[in-house]
C-alpha cells in the first residue's frame, strides 16, 4: 500500500483528535476538528462503542498516522522493540519519537511532520555534520542536528521557525544560529511523546 495522500484532516477527526498534521492550520480555529466533531463519511454522526478489538485498532493507527508512517514501516518498529530488552511499549514509542523528522519537526525547524520529511529529503538536515536525507534515520544521544548552511535551507528553516513555537522537548536542546542546530539530550521515553498514547493497546493488537 502507498503513502496517504487524501485530506489528512479526516485523520484527525476519524481518531477524535489533534494530531498536528496541517502545520500551522491546526491551531487555528479553522482546524477542522474544531469545526467538525464527526466521524468522516457517510454516516459520521454516528460514532458508535468500539469494541474491544477496534480500541486497539484505532490506538495503532492513531501513532501511525501521528508519525505518518506506513503499516509495514510500523510493524518493523514494533518487532524491533520486542527484540529489545526493555518494555517493547515504551521502547516501540522512543523508536518512534527518535526518527530524524520527527526530531526536525520537534526541534521547530518544520511546520509538520510531513514537511519535516521533504525538508529531510531535500538535503537540508545534515546529522553531525553529514547531510542525512533518510526520514526514518533514528538519531542517537550526543547526534548534533543541523540545517545546511546555505541560503535556501536556511531561509525555509527561519521561516517556519518563525511559526512553529511549540516548546521543544526536554530530550532535545536548541540552538538558534545561523545556522540552527539541535542536540539529542537523551533517549526520548514515553512521556516525551506529544499525544496521549497506551502503548499496552498496541502490544496487545500487534501481538495477535
Ligand atoms: Fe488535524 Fe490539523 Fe486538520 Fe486540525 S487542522 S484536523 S489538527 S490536521
Amino acid at each position: 500500500m502507498g503513502r496517504y495522500t487524501g485530506p489528512v484532516c479526516r485523520l484527525c477527526r476519524r481518531e477524535g483528535m489533534k494530531l498536528m498534521l496541517k502545520g500551522t492550520r491546526c491551531a487555528t480555529n479553522k482546524c477542522a476538528l474544531e469545526r467538525r466533531q464527526s466521524v468522516p463519511g457517510m454516516h459520521g454522526f454516528r460514532r458508535g462503542k468500539l469494541t474491544e478489538y477496534g480500541i486497539r485498532l484505532r490506538e495503532k493507527q492513531k501513532v501511525k498516522h501521528f508519525y505518518g508512517i506506513l503499516e509495514r514501516q510500523f510493524r518493523r518498529y514494533f518487532q524491533r522493540a520486542e527484540r529489545s530488552k526493555g518494555n517493547t511499549g515504551e521502547v516501540l514509542m522512543s523508536l518512534l519519537e527518535r526518527r530524524l523528522d520527527n526530531v526536525v519537526y520537534r526541534l521547530g525547524f518544520a511546520l509538520s511532520r510531513r514537511h519535516a520529511r521533504q525538508l529531510v529529503r531535500h538535503g537540508h538536515i545534515l546529522v553531525n555534520g553529514r547531510r542525512v536525507d533518510i526520514p526514518s534515520y533514528q538519531v542517537d544521544v550526543g547526534d548534533v542536528i543541523s540545517v545546511k548552511d546555505r541560503p535556501r535551507s536556511l531561509e525555509v528553516v527561519k521561516a517556519a521557525m518563525e511559526i512553529n513555537r511549540a516548546p521543544v522537548p526536554d530530550y532535545l536542546s536548541r540552538v538558534e544560529g545561523p545556522p540552527p542546530e539541535g542536540h539529542v539530550l537523551r533517549l526520548p521515553t514515553l512521556e516525551d511523546v506529544a499525544i496521549k498514547v497506551d502503548p499496552q493497546l498496541i502490544i496487545e493488537f500487534c501481538s495477535k
